[in-house]
């Protein structure tokens, strides 16, 4: 259980992550994606409510195939929704720590080293040269 409730290492690591596209770029596409995951968990649930619509007054047959697409689209929409919530959660806990302490200028830095597997990056501000660590870990 304490494997679930841990957030995964981004595929790629924060610090590769930042260095390819930057931190506002990266922030967006992680709002971006997990807003399509919010998108794809409404429309799961139209499609539970739909097969359960679909399953009144019908054969045992058409009600046993309706019951297997309000359990397989109410598993999609469970995962889709967990998924925007992993997302929306770890890209707003890293943009906490995208300002810099010394002269409070946000999202603007570069990465100096990764750290912890991915999960951790080392970064230096742009404008004022001070060093941070920023992690994806709650
Ligand atoms: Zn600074």
């Amino acid at each position: 259980m304490k494997n679930l409730l841990r957030p995964a290492p981004l595929p790629r690591g924060l610090a590769e992550a930042f260095s390819r596209a930057g931190f506002r770029k990266w922030y967006e596409r992680e709002l971006l994606s997990s807003h399509a995951h919010l998108v794809l968990a409404f429309l799961s649930l139209v499609a539970v409510f739909a097969a359960l619509e679909a399953s009144r007054g019908a054969a045992t047959a058409d009600q046993l195939a309706n019951l297997v697409y309000v359990l397989l689209s109410a598993a999609i929409g469970a995962w889709a929704l967990r998924r925007y919530l992993f997302l929306l959660t770890r890209a707003e806990i890293v943009a906490n720590q995208a300002q810099c302490q010394d002269c409070g200028e946000y999202g603007r830095f570069k990465v100096v080293s990764p750290r912890t597997g991915g999960d951790e990056a080392e970064v230096c501000c742009r404008r004022c040269q001070h060093r941070w660590v920023i992690t994806s870990l709650a």
